[in-house]
């Protein structure tokens, strides 16, 4: 693939701590590409209930706040604490706030309401339209972007995800035990795989990567030679 001929959008799915956050932005920005994690935007919105007291089982004050929810993902800008970007709810910065074990423990099924999925379905499609970005999901190549140019299933096993997450964790200065985050991980899959609407799945056309065992960089290598980009810099970075 020539880089003139580079897809307009990338769709990354796969299952939680796969690393596919950390590799779509690694992608994004060796080919200075906008990179969308939706996962972020589910999180968002299960913060957002979480603040105003609404249970995760209240699907219309859910469906509801999706509409209502000031909601806005923007890419770094030089910060140096190891965030992909920034996500700004109502104002407020909660990039780290959307990775607690709250937020872990209701997302899924926040992510199940049908109101909800479509309003968080034309908020993505909206920046997939503008081009140039990396989306990441679950349901990006099957329902969101099901015309990207290429998509990716980065999947890696529960227990690699499992320590993923637990390094993740305690570099942020949480004490959380790997049982408990494997638990998490496997309950999250199954959620995520066995819903109704836009499950967890490879679309038939994706190529699917398996981190078990493998670096980012070495994954990223393998992206840029399925894209045949093994040498290729854009523009403007030396
Ligand atoms: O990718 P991440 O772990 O941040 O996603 C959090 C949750 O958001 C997933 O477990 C899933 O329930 C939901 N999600 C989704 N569709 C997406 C992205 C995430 O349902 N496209």
């Amino acid at each position: 693939m020539q880089p003139d001929l580079l897809p307009d959008v990338i769709a990354i799915d796969g299952p939680a701590a796969s690393g596919k956050s950390t590799i779509g932005l690694m992608l994004a920005q060796r080919l200075g590409y906008l990179c969308l994690d939706t996962g972020s935007m589910y999180r968002a919105l299960t913060l957002a209930a979480i603040l105003k007291g609404i249970s995760p089982d209240n699907e219309n004050d859910i469906t509801r706040l999706a509409s209502d929810c000031d909601l806005a993902i923007i890419p770094l800008s030089g910060e140096t604490d190891g965030r992909h970007y920034t996500v700004m709810l109502n104002g407020v910065d909660v990039t780290w706030d959307l990775r607690s074990p709250q937020v872990d423990a209701a997302v899924s099924q926040v992510s199940t309401y049908p109101g909800v999925r479509s309003r968080m379905v034309e908020r993505q499609r909206a920046v997939g339209r503008r081009g140039r970005v990396v989306m990441i999901g679950r349901d990006i190549g099957t329902v969101v972007m099901p015309d990207a140019g290429l998509k990716l299933y980065i999947t890696a096993s529960p227990e690699e995800r499992a320590r993923r997450r637990l390094i993740d964790r305690v570099r942020q200065g949480n004490d959380d035990e790997y049982q408990s985050i494997l638990a998490d991980v496997v309950r999250r899959d199954q959620m995520d795989g066995s819903r109704v609407l836009s499950p967890m799945r490879p679309a038939v056309d994706a190529i699917t990567i398996d981190t078990t065992g493998r670096s980012a960089e070495v994954v990223i290598e393998e992206i840029m030679s399925i894209l045949n980009l093994n040498h290729f810099q854009p523009e403007g970075r030396a």
